[in-house]
């Protein structure tokens, strides 16, 4: 009987890497602000006076370090533009395949900022870039602190 060479001998294993990621000062105040009032807080470029959103260190246009002084955005905004996703794809707050067709938008928050984020309505004939929304959150018992929080915009008449 011949024998395998070690060259020949697979062995499969499953490892388990826990691990946890660290979103830094501006991002985790942005997700802090979510989970606890839901707010959407930026800071801002003190060389270009642009709104960052998400709020980060540096502006990426001028370099330089961006402001401490935190701005309250939205929460309501308006849809700058929209898709229609055909695709199942797994929505990251539940693990599941996410049902389709579903709306998928970037949005505009009062203030400024943009967020990309799921439209309730989804209604083809209803659905128009320009159309106002805010946010509707999850339960405050069942918020993670991440933008999954948010569990869709909802249209509003104003
Ligand atoms: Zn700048």
């Amino acid at each position: 009987m011949a024998e395998k060479s070690l060259e020949q001998v697979k062995i499969s294993i499953r490892v388990e890497i826990p691990y946890l990621w660290t979103a830094g000062k501006y991002l985790a105040r942005l997700y802090n602000e979510i989970k606890e009032n839901e707010r959407f807080v930026a800071n801002k470029c003190p060389k270009c006076g642009r709104i960052l959103f998400p709020p980060r260190i540096v502006c990426g246009r001028c370099h330089v370090r961006a402001s401490d002084e935190w701005i309250e955005l939205g929460p309501r905004g308006t849809v700058k533009d929209y898709t229609i996703v055909y695709y199942s794809m797994k929505d990251p707050s539940t693990g599941k395949p996410r049902p389709e067709p579903y709306p998928h938008a970037v949005i505009v928050l009062d203030g400024g900022g943009l967020i990309q984020h799921y439209l309730e309505e989804t209604d083809p004939e209803k659905l128009r870039v320009g159309m106002r929304v805010e946010p509707v959150f999850k339960p405050k018992s069942e918020r993670v602190g991440h933008p999954t929080d948010i569990r869709y915009f909802r249209t509003v008449e104003e």
